[in-house]
């Protein structure tokens, strides 16, 4: 199927994981790589669509290695959340290079930094076609960036998570070990559970399952990926009722 510049999509969330900033790096950021991922970003947003984004922080810190290596858990999640205010900072300045207007808005108050969520503010700036990044996750320890982005979802009544990854979709095991995995091409919200396939942790997908959420999971490193998926005319598997 050709990619006619329309999609049935207005409004969609995206995830990325902090790990997907780093490029080929071994920590933290790598501005060629947020350039890039921007631009996916702009090439869906010229088709008109909504955006909301949340990305993770596992790139700079994640709260369980922390508590692993002896620190109190809940510190440890705090400044998981804080590193995602970093990525979200940073990918805000590599879409405004682009001329996309965004907002960074954290779920901890730091006003100099980011607006508070104040989620009626936020369904505005979309329908501005603002990009909104979701950042801070959902302001509690004990929760990912993958709850927060399917709780924010909801919130901004988004009609489909889509989760970039590095590889097209989800298989039946890991395709980077085994040659003869296979890719769903949909699956249920409980097969995920059940098999433990490994889309999103299970509060994540229960949280999806219950307000009918589709996760859409795709690659990310596939150039045009992102407007392909939205388009019609990529590869994705499809996690639905
Ligand atoms: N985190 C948290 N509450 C949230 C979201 C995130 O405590 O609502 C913390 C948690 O410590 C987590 C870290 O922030 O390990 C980074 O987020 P995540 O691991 O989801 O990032 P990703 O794996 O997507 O890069």
């Amino acid at each position: 199927m050709a990619d006619t510049g329309k999609t049935a999509y207005k409004r969609v969330m995206l995830k990325i994981s902090g790990e997907a900033l780093m490029g080929n790096t071994a920590f933290g950021l790598h501005p060629p790589t947020v350039q890039r991922i921007a631009k996916e970003v702009k090439t869906v947003h010229d088709m008109g669509v909504e955006i909301c984004m949340v990305i993770g922080g596992g790139n700079i810190f994640r709260g369980l290695q922390g508590s692993a290596q002896g620190m109190e858990r809940t510190t440890a999640d705090y400044m998981g959340m804080l590193a995602t205010v970093m990525n979200a900072l940073a990918m805000q300045s590599a879409l405004e290079e682009l001329n996309i207007h965004t907002r960074v808005i954290s779920a901890i108050t730091m006003n100099e930094v980011a607006e508070p969520y104040i989620r009626r503010r936020a369904v505005r700036h979309l329908e501005k076609k603002r990009v909104c990044i979701f950042a801070a996750g959902t302001g509690n320890p004990y929760f990912t960036t993958d709850t927060a982005a399917t709780l924010r979802a909801n919130e901004m009544n988004c009609e489909a998570i889509f989760k970039g990854t590095k590889v097209d979709g989800v298989y039946d095991k890991d395709p980077a070990k085994h040659a003869d995995a296979k890719r769903y091409d949909r699956v249920s919200y409980d097969e995920v559970l059940q098999k433990h396939l490994g889309v999103m942790d299970a509060s994540a997908i229960a949280l999806a399952r219950d307000n009918h959420l589709p996760i859409v999971v795709f690659s990310l490193d596939e150039p045009g990926g992102f407007r392909g998926i939205l388009a019609g005319t990529g590869t994705s598997t499809v996690v639905h009722d």
